[in-house]
């Protein structure tokens, strides 16, 4: 009697996992979008007021002001790449301040006139998070002219050393 059983089935769509999660590693481009709670929830009380309600840290305290280390720094809500050392200077303005982003489009600009002042906020692509902000033409000699001042408790950064590649 002839065997008709085919050796494979055909490949299907894998099921939706709604329970699946991916916190630490989003790919770039996929927009993270959670509620207030769980932002609450997920960062520290000065993360938040930073991150989620476009604080601002007191300069020379945050932790990346004055580092030198070589790595990539990382969006502190949600692990996205958006700086590296290689674009990062010294500026003496008491926060971490960068020339350029890692990347075009890890960052997005919204015009800011509060605080009686005309500013350009820098958030986070993926997860429209509160960065800092970026200002032009202030003479401090780097490839664009410009400071990316970026709150130390935005960012969480990964020593090239540490990163297992
Ligand atoms: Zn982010």
């Amino acid at each position: 009697m002839p065997s008709a059983v085919p050796a494979t089935e055909p490949a299907t769509e894998p099921a939706a996992d709604p329970a699946a999660t991916a916190f630490d590693q989003t790919p770039a481009g996929t927009p993270v979008e959670k509620t207030d709670a769980q932002w609450r929830e997920e960062l520290t009380p000065e993360e938040y007021r930073v991150l989620r309600q476009a604080g601002t840290e007191r300069p020379y305290t945050g932790e990346y002001w004055d580092t030198h280390t070589r790595g990539v720094y990382k969006c502190r809500a949600c692990g996205t790449e958006l700086f590296t050392s290689n674009e990062k200077f010294d500026s003496h303005c008491g926060w971490p301040s960068f020339w350029a982003p890692l990347a075009e489009g890890t960052v997005r600009y919204i015009h800011d006139r509060t605080m009686g002042m005309d500013r350009v906020e820098v958030r986070c692509s993926t997860c429209d998070s509160h960065l800092g902000h970026v200002f032009d033409g202030e003479g401090y000699g780097t490839p664009t002219d410009q400071r990316f001042c970026i709150n130390s408790v935005s960012l969480k950064l990964v020593p090239a050393d540490d990163a297992g590649q």
